[in-house]
């Protein structure tokens, strides 16, 4: 029986999962596990697919386990418990597929170069994304490796969505809207139809609200817009990211306060959304309990998150000439009913409504019938990747 293995790769941490064909074909994951700490000191830990602890390791500093070392153990931990199967591929969450990729890529030298070239677009992520691409390759080229990324759902988007209005040779050199989260609206996308029936031939905004959060408004389960633009930066407030910023402010805080390149990207990407405003705390839980408690920045924060989410509603509403749905996913959207419900009551304008109780017990419909529907659906990234990964093989 085949296997195959995804992974999520971030500055210090390696996520994965190995996923099996079940009897329908569909793919469910049989171990999921993390390395965490890389650079400092490294934990490794994996479940079954019940939870059931399968492996557990923790290294001290001065073992000094690197990126290297960390990714070849957990490829050697994960083929001694494929429990018989193959494995035949690894497909790996790549953040920035530029204009070239609009799906999943077998990776090859001249792929990998392509990546390479794409790093000054997304600094802070594609290095880490490629790392261990590179590391596979070395000890073991015989393995097929996958790229699977989160702009490529949104390449259907018409130009005018991805423009920015400077001179048009920035856009002929990739300063361009791209659009991130792609692999989590790909996931909701292809379960549209089952999940939110008839969402999938209508006009629908996704809300992914997570740490990092966006919005992506879809015709007939397809990308024509969406509220991140050249980086995850852009859009609404997050746990840690600004969103939307006036570029004056980036100009303030270079010439007043004297910040660097670096420490501007520090302030907006590190400590701005939820975080900056609230004084407090990234975490939508911690600021909701805060919140009840009197604390005003946590409501603010709070408030503000909402605002912004109602407001590029209005303008993704606009950009879709209508809205027949909204889907919640991700932490906040999955997790949260006192964020849906405000957010919901904002969009009342739009002719839906809440079904409170429903939104209470987590859905999934939300709304009373007529006018627009409001759904949660889980979201599932890396179940997309194993897709991808696998669809390629079997176009091969
Ligand atoms: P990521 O995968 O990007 O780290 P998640 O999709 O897990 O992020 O979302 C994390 C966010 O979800 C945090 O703000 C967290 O507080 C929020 N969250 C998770 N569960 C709940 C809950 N029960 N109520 C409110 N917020 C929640």
């Amino acid at each position: 029986m085949t296997a195959y293995a995804v992974f999520n790769a971030g500055s210090s941490s390696l996520k994965f999962q190995l996923f099996e064909p079940g009897a329908n074909g569909a793919l469910s994951p049989f171990v999921r596990g993390k390395l965490e700490g890389l650079g400092s000191e490294p934990q490794f830990i994996a479940r079954d697919g019940s939870g059931k602890m399968l492996g557990e390791r923790t290294w001290s500093a001065s073992d000094g386990l690197d990126h290297e070392q960390g990714t070849m153990y957990v490829l050697e931990w994960a083929r001694e418990h494929l429990g018989g199967r193959r494995l035949a591929a690894i497909g790996h969450r790549v953040v920035h597929g530029g204009r070239d990729f609009s799906g999943p890529a077998l990776i090859d030298d001249a792929v990998l170069a392509k990546l390479e070239a794409y790093v000054p677009l997304a600094p802070l992520h594609q290095p880490h994304n490629l790392k261990p691409i590179r590391i596979v390759r070395r000890h073991r080229p015989d393995l097929k490796q996958v790229a699977s990324f989160d702009t490529g759902f949104h390449q259907t988007q018409p130009e005018i969505a991805q423009l920015f209005a400077l001179p048009y040779d920035y856009a002929e050199r990739g300063v361009r809207r791209y659009g991130f989260h792609g692999l989590s609206y790909a996931y909701v996308a292809s379960v549209l139809g089952r999940c939110a029936p008839g969402l999938e031939t209508g006009k629908a905004i996704v809300a992914h609200l997570g740490s990092g959060a966006s919005l992506c408004a879809m015709v007939n389960g397809r990308s024509v817009s969406s509220t991140m633009g050249f980086s995850a930066l852009d859009g609404l407030p997050m746990g840690t990211r600004c969103g939307s910023l006036d570029p004056a402010v980036v100009f303030y805080l270079m010439r007043v306060d004297k910040l660097d390149a670096a420490a501007v990207e520090k302030l907006l990407y590190s400590k701005s959304g939820l975080l900056g405003v609230s004084g407090l705390s990234n975490d939508m839980r911690a600021l909701r309990e805060a919140a009840a408690g009197g604390h005003e920045r946590a409501r603010l924060a709070i408030d503000l998150f909402v605002y912004r989410i109602c407001r590029e509603m209005g303008a993704l509403t606009a950009v879709m000439g209508g809205l027949d749905g909204i889907v919640f996913t991700a932490g906040i959207g999955e997790n949260d009913p006192a964020t849906r419900a405000e957010v919901l009551r904002g969009m009342e304008w739009a002719g839906l409504k809440i079904d409170e109780g429903a939104n209470r017990a987590g859905g999934p419909l939300l709304t009373l019938a007529g006018g627009p529907q409001a759904w949660v659906i889980p979201t599932d990234e890396e179940l997309m990747i194993a897709r991808e990964t696998a669809a390629m093989l079997a176009a091969r």
